[in-house]
């Protein structure tokens, strides 16, 4: 237990995506020396080169800045990422399963497996993926039969809170570190990792390695149905004519409740909540207590009716059938200030829109390569007013400052009609009344 520590250990970030890369350049940036470790050639060498593979705002500069300092490196080398580290930062990707509720772990174990087999000396595992409960308890067994005979490795668990949009700021400056561990010498080296951060005052969670692969996947349920909530209203506001943006307004006063994650719209998506609660509720089940989080099935499904209540809004505005409508959707990516479109709630609405025979044609400011390579049947705009030009029905989809900001006269001018969805509650209604375009929202009466 009183081993020694280092003090300043170097580190490596095994899969570099968005958690990784950021993780990797914001701990270099920070003074560690860090080697960013992936099976894909390309991103490394990109990322070697100082460009982000993603949309992240302020990466890029951190990136080149972290690299000229020579303390950041980049392979695709499992052998030199376990000579290199003394701490190694599990972050690859844990996808759902397909055809299937639960998360696929096996990136988790074969990345943590080609690992430990190349460690020669004391080393700890920080596992920092969203993974199942009991993911580490596995990982940990497999961890000390694979390296060899001699080494001690430890592993510990480091779930991580980022958001897309905000990586840079939420990795440098969390509301929480949260650390799992099974020893004293665990907790201090990865202390010892994370040094600047804590000398900031961030709160610290030192707990078992169950607690902390828990804490991650509730405060996702938790987030997830904060939003269902306010969507759930919204569908009640339906039926009764009432306003969920006065309502949710009204809510968020009170302090025991609060306006954040309260928005009522076309809910949420993305690579972590929607897969992260199935996963969640998967598991769950499987430890013989799915009963306690079925709640989750509901969130999920209240999430999903209001992808199809926007396309029922957008059919409305058109006249009853969607067929031939020219519909100009604005936004792809999940949310606004990323380029991600894992499950966006944008393209599942313009998906749908098609399939129904309306021409849709979709413009995102980031997210257009993306969203090409996964839904390659819709049609593209370079552009806002290409988009939007000779519209029968405009539709926002993500709520980016571009789309928030537009002149209801000017886009006026460009459409066919002046009809608008606004399915994140981001227009002014008023404004758009007032320069005669008829406004939908979901949850709000025709009039208000
Ligand atoms: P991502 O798909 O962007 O990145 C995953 C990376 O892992 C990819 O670059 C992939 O090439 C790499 N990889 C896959 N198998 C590998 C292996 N065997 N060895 C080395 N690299 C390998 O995913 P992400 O969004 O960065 O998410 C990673 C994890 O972090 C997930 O568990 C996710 O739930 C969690 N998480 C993500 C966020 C977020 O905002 N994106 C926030 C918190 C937690």
């Amino acid at each position: 237990t009183d081993e020694p520590v280092v003090a300043r250990p170097r580190l490596t970030v095994i899969g570099t995506g968005y958690l990784g890369a950021t993780h990797a350049v914001c701990m270099a940036a920070v003074g560690y020396e860090v080697l960013g470790v992936d099976v894909d050639p390309n991103k490394i060498a990109k990322l070697a080169a100082g460009e982000v593979p993603f949309f992240e705002p302020g990466l890029g500069e951190l990136l080149r800045d972290t690299l000229a300092t020579g303390r950041l490196s980049f392979t695709t080398d499992f052998a030199e990422a376990a000579e290199f580290g003394d701490v190694h930062f599990i972050c690859v990707g844990t996808p759902q399963k397909k055809g299937s509720q639960a998360a696929d772990v096996s990136y988790v174990h074969a990345a943590t497996e080609a690992l430990a087999k190349g460690l020669r000396r004391k080393a700890l595992i920080v596992g920092k993926s969203t993974v199942p409960i009991g993911t580490a308890a596995q990982l940990r067994d497999m961890v000390h039969a694979v390296a060899p005979a001699g080494t001690a490795v430890e592993l510990a668990w480091n779930p991580e809170f980022l958001r897309e949009g905000y990586a840079v700021a939420d990795t440098l400056q969390p509301d929480r570190l949260v650390f799992g561990t099974e020893s004293r010498w665990a907790t201090e080296q990865l202390k010892a990792a994370f040094t600047p951060v804590l000398e900031r005052g961030t709160p610290l969670v030192e707990c078992d390695l169950s607690t902390a692969e828990l804490v991650k996947v509730a405060a996702n349920s938790f987030l997830a149905t904060k939003i269902s909530y306010i969507n759930a209203m919204a569908e009640v506001c339906e039926a009764t004519g009432a306003d969920v943006n006065l309502l949710s307004r009204a809510l968020s006063y009170d302090e025991r409740i609060g306006g954040r994650f309260l928005k009522p719209g076309l809910g949420f998506g993305g690579g972590c909540l929607p897969k992260d609660i199935r996963a969640f509720a998967a598991r769950a089940e499987e430890l013989g207590v799915g009963q306690a989080v079925s709640f989750l099935h509901q969130v999920d499904a209240i999430n999903g009716r209001r992808r199809t209540r926007t396309v029922d809004l957008v059919r409305e505005l058109a006249g009853g059938s969607l067929q031939g409508v020219k519909v100009a959707a604005l936004g792809a990516a999940f949310k606004p200030n990323s380029d991600d479109i894992r499950d966006a709630p944008a393209l599942d609405v313009a998906r749908m829109l098609h399939e129904e025979g309306a021409d849709v044609r979709v413009y995102d400011p980031e997210a257009m390569d993306n969203a090409r390579r996964a839904y390659p049947d819709l049609t593209y705009a370079g552009s806002l007013p290409e988009a939007v030009a000779g519209a029968d029905v405009v539709v926002l989809l993500t709520e980016w400052a571009q789309f928030r900001d537009a002149d209801p006269e000017m886009m006026g001018w460009l459409v066919g009609r002046r009809k608008v969805v606004d399915g994140r509650h981001a227009l002014d209604a008023d404004a758009y009344r007032a320069a005669g375009w008829e406004y939908r929202a979901l949850g709000r009466p025709t009039t208000s």
